[in-house]
């Protein structure tokens, strides 16, 4: 391929079909990382995508923190890459560090504030955006945007979400946790911003102003949208789909198509919606469609 320095690619051969590991596709794995979980670290590795095929970037926010999470990724990402049999190894590891300190108090009910939400979801699109643009390579057929603190996934999560040949595919992420009331250990919705649009998301959005937005799950901006969370039906089929407006950065499979032709992480108001959510809008806009599965399940950390 590569001639007198020249590299060639041809875009028109890049695939992206349901059986991406037997095609050959690369996958990007992008993960925003404030916190090392090892159990996010320890899941990664129990994927059963081929890791030849697999690339992986984070972006760590500046400062002492980051600085922390650095040291533990890199010493996680060491112990891998360093394997002797080349199948062990990932095709590459991208870490970046972000030109900005980790936005604020990190504290879950500080950060889930309403009035938190504009600032921390608008600096998230930043990094987001500067992790996309600065790994996605001409050779990348897909990329997998998975959060730092999904740390439950089914192994075959990669194929399972490309096995439906969509634009854009979400999982429906949940949370374990202890059930005082019934004495076991159960689960619940983590995830809320995978969401299908409703006339009262769409009436709201006409009274606000050029740069207000609209999070979802606040209890002060009542939507009505159908949420994902709550179409997880345990008997379910898990492969069935539903199609949404909005999604969440938990666990999401994206053609690198769709972020080549420009769909990109809104930091500003786009239709007020902004980060992931504007991302999925952004996507329809170009003509793509977006999916999810509701009785997909992957799991949050429980802080
Ligand atoms: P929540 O689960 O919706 O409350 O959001 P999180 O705080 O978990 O953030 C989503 C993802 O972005 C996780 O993977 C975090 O580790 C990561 N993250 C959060 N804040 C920052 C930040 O300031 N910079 C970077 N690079 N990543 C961040
Ligand atoms: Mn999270």
């Amino acid at each position: 391929m590569a001639k007198n320095h020249i590299m060639h690619y041809n875009m028109n051969l890049l695939e992206t079909t349901v059986m991406p590991a037997f095609n050959k596709e690369q996958v990007l794995v992008l993960t925003p990382m404030s916190k090392f979980y090892p159990e996010y670290w320890d899941n990664l590795l129990t994927l059963s995508y081929p890791r030849e095929l697999m690339e992986l970037g984070f972006i760590v926010p500046r400062g002492k923190e980051g600085d922390e999470v650095v040291k533990k990724l890199e010493t996680a990402v060491k112990a891998v890459q360093r394997s002797s049999t080349e199948s062990a190894r990932f095709s590459r590891v991208t870490i970046l560090r972000q030109d900005s300190e980790s936005v604020e108090s990190q504290l879950e009910k500080d950060r889930h504030a309403l009035k938190a939400q504009k600032e921390r979801r608008s600096k998230m699109a930043l990094a987001r955006n500067s992790l996309l643009f600065s790994t996605l390579g001409p050779f990348t057929s897909w990329v997998l945007w998975l959060d730092a603190d999904v740390i439950e996934t089914p192994k075959t999560l990669i194929q399972d979400l490309a096995s439906h040949n969509k634009a854009v595919i979400a999982a429906n992420c949940y949370q374990r946790y202890y059930n005082e009331e019934t004495k076991k250990n159960d689960i619940r919705p983590y995830d809320y911003n995978n969401w299908v649009e409703s006339e009262e998301g769409l009436r709201l959005a006409s009274t606000l102003g050029p740069d207000e937005i609209i999070v979802e799950g606040y209890a002060e901006l009542p939507t009505f949208r159908a949420l994902m969370a709550h179409f997880y039906d345990p008997h379910g089929d898990v492969s069935t789909e539903m199609q949404l407006d909005g999604v969440g950065g938990t666990a999401v499979l994206v053609k690198a198509e769709v972020h080549r032709d420009g769909a990109m992480f809104p930091s500003f108001p786009f239709y007020h919606l902004i980060e992931t959510e504007g991302f999925a809008k952004m996507a329809k806009r170009l003509g793509y469609q977006v999916f999810g599965l509701p009785n997909y399940l992957v799991y949050h950390y429980n802080e």
